[in-house]
């Protein structure tokens, strides 16, 4: 293969030969430059509460990204005041001095909640861009899928409102779904800290029951126990239920808690949906030790950040176990990071709300879908989305 095919044919090719052509330092010091553009950057709003980011290009392409929706209207405002002016008129290519651009100027609003979930969405619309310009799926940009089905768990929230009788009913209408793995999340308050541990344990253990032995079952005390607490209840866990992920067992800024949790018990825990940065992860994996480590692509900074994090898991040699609750790009863009980066066979998390999620499947047709607790990661340009933006007006909040 003659070395210009290959920089053109590649999965990078794109990039690769801009590069080439142009002066050595040019892209650090003339990012704005003749070409491609990013010409509008709009957040929306949509009725199932969800965020969703469109960036507008000068060639029509149209990338798609997704925010943590908790503070849904901050982090659209976010993205309009404070970052649009950033990264408008600029080449979207440019993808990671663009997040550095938005990453450092709002720096001092806080690196955790509002400003990495508004960096997110941009971000992943970025990597949706990429790979729609050099018209190849997002796993292959990341550097090709481990896997082309992805074994996913019904995320089950809602344990402290809900009764035992419907907890179990839920489950065991996931099983019969095709799921083969199954997260109960307790979903507590404020008032958060061993509110009745024993009925928790009443709770999972019925699950257990009703799901049998044969299904994965992960926990989620949602920060909630103190650390003698959750290593008393997570030796029971371990012991009498065969748990197989325990999550956030105590509160998220105690990292040498979690390491008590974690050096006490043999099964895996499990942290990392309220950590949003490198250097946070970093210390979740040093200092708190967790076994399975969560970054959120819609929370961490977007795919840039994540694949960082990656690295740093491989490093440590930790489990890559992403959280995502979101039901159309979020869980999309998870799909194509964990084929290609979670070096385990552990299934990754489908928040199990059938409702959004059809209601999104009409703005997004092709979403990928379940099939006996099974997704397949889309082959399409970038996200391997389609967008119907009729739909889309029509679901505006
Ligand atoms: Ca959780």
């Amino acid at each position: 293969m003659k070395r210009r095919d290959f920089l053109a044919g590649g999965p990078l090719g794109l990039a690769a030969s801009a590069a080439l052509h142009r002066p050595l330092f040019a892209a650090q010091t003339a990012p704005r430059e003749p070409g491609l553009k990013i010409t509008a950057v709009e957040p929306w709003i949509l009725k199932t509460g969800t965020l969703l980011v469109l960036l507008r290009t000068s060639e029509g392409l149209t990338g798609i990204g997704e925010c943590s929706p908790m503070n849904i209207r901050v982090i659209a405002a976010m993205i309009e005041q404070a970052l649009a002016p950033k990264i408008l008129g600029r080449n979207p290519l440019d993808i990671n001095l663009l997040w550095e651009a938005m990453f450092y100027s709002t720096y001092k609003l806080g690196v955790m909640g509002i400003q990495p979930e508004a960096i997110a969405g941009i971000d992943i619309a970025l990597w949706d861009l990429f790979g729609k310009v050099t018209r190849q799926p997002l796993h292959r940009l990341l550097g090709g899928r481990r896997r082309e089905r992805v074994r996913m768990y019904a995320s089950i929230g809602g344990g402290a409102s809900t009764s035992i009788e419907d907890m179990a009913r839920r489950a065991s209408e996931a099983v019969s779904r095709g799921f083969t793995a199954i997260k109960i999340r307790m979903d507590w308050g404020n008032q958060r800290t061993d509110v009745r541990p024993e009925q928790d344990w009443q709770l999972i253990s019925t699950v257990r029951r009703v799901v049998g032995s044969k299904i994965d079952l992960g926990f989620d005390p949602n920060n909630g126990y103190s650390v003698s607490t959750a290593i008393r209840m997570g030796r029971r866990l371990q012991d009498q239920l065969g748990i197989v992920h325990y999550e956030e067992p105590v509160p998220q800024h105690d990292y040498r808690g979690l390491a008590q949790v974690a050096a006490a018990l043999d099964m895996p825990v499990a942290a990392g949906e309220q950590e949003y940065t490198l250097w946070q992860f970093r210390d979740l994996i040093e200092v708190a030790q967790v076994d399975i480590v969560q970054p959120d692509l819609v929370k961490c900074a977007g795919i840039t950040e994540a694949v960082r994090i990656a690295a740093l898991a491989a490093a440590h040699d930790r489990i890559l176990v992403p959280h995502q609750t979101q039901p159309s790009v979020g869980n999309t863009a998870n799909l194509h990071f964990t084929a290609a980066f979670s070096r385990t066979e552990n299934p990754q998390e489908f928040n199990y709300d059938m409702e959004k999620a059809e209601a999104l499947r009409k703005v997004f047709p092709n979403m990928p879908v379940l099939e006996k607790g099974h997704m397949t990661v889309p082959d399409g340009p970038g996200l391997g989305l389609t967008l119907d933006e009729a739909e889309l007006a029509r679901l505006r909040a």
